[in-house]
């Protein structure tokens, strides 16, 4: 199944919500990063999550979530935009942690104590920011607290993934349900949540074939929706090889002539995507008189 994401509509009800699989793009980006196991479980609900905040964005809004905790992760950042691309990384994705009770050790990954930071670029002057502590610190409770408390709108929402026995991705997914603004009925979103923790989560589901359709049709079932719209989603990153001159050259004339001097050329990793952008002598030479010429 490749990757996507459904919109569904239940007007009578007056709540919309999304239902994602995000195998492809999950497995990609912990493969690009060479995560560990727990540091790629931490970012594909990152990345999941951000897909599905993505989904509730308008054209040209991007929404950004950075996972921050005392544990030895760090960090974990995922981006997305309203069309359905995704990236993201974790800034120590080599920690490797023994299983707890046989479930990845996410809460002793990123630490007890963090906070989650949500970033909407809306295309206003100022970026909308919120900031919530951790509070399971499993990337999917702490998600959930984030609407909770900071969207002013009746959410439920779970991100989760299906390891086989050698720690191999099977499935990775999630659901958001949100209240319509100004035409939700009072506690129809808290009766589907009920709903939803009685049924299998979601990304197990997926892991029976099952599609995010029918996980929908399984929440929503006895209430009338609508299907507004099916997405891909991928993992994508903007860098380019100019872009990473640019970032290069903000290092400046005397720490580019160090770099000829000592290492006579440099290979620069994209942050988000790990893609390497390679800087022969010459190139150097050239970025370095560019530098010189300017000051
Ligand atoms: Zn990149």
């Amino acid at each position: 199944m490749a990757d996507y994401l459904v919109r569904i509509i239940a007007k009578e009800a007056g709540v919309r919500a999304f239902a994602c699989v995000t195998t492809g793009l999950v497995q990609e980006a912990t493969q690009r990063h060479q995560a560990s196991l727990v540091a790629g479980v931490a970012l594909g609900r990152t990345l999941t999550g951000a897909a599905l905040l993505g989904a509730l964005l308008k054209v040209q809004q991007r929404v950004a979530l950075k996972y921050e905790g005392n544990g030895p992760l760090q960090k974990v950042l995922a981006e997305a935009d309203s069309y359905g691309r995704v990236r993201g990384y974790v800034n120590v994705p080599t920690v490797d942690l023994p299983l707890v009770n046989e479930q990845v050790d996410l809460e002793s990954a990123i630490g007890r104590a963090g906070l989650l930071t949500v970033v909407k670029d809306l295309r206003l002057k100022e970026m909308v920011e919120s900031v919530t502590p951790l509070v399971a610190s499993d990337f999917n409770q702490d998600l959930q607290l984030y609407f909770d408390q900071s969207e002013q709108i009746a959410t439920a929402v779970q991100v989760g993934e299906v390891l086989d026995e050698t720690g191999q991705l099977v499935a990775a997914g999630g659901l958001l349900i949100q209240e319509l603004p100004a035409q939700g009925q009072a506690g129809v979103v808290a009766a589907l949540q009920e709903r939803l923790q009685e049924l299998p989560p979601v990304a197990d589901l997926l892991a029976e074939g099952q599609s995010p359709e029918a996980v929908l049709a399984l929440v929503f079932a006895g209430m009338p929706y609508e299907v507004l719209e099916q997405r891909p989603l991928r993992f994508a990153c903007d860098c380019s090889w100019d872009r990473t001159r640019q970032a290069l050259a903000t290092l400046g004339a005397a720490e580019i002539a160090h770099l000829l001097e000592t290492e006579g050329e440099a290979v620069v990793h994209c942050h988000y995507c790990h893609e390497a952008y390679y800087f022969n002598q010459f190139e150097l030479e050239v970025l370095l008189t560019e530098l010189s010429a300017n000051t």
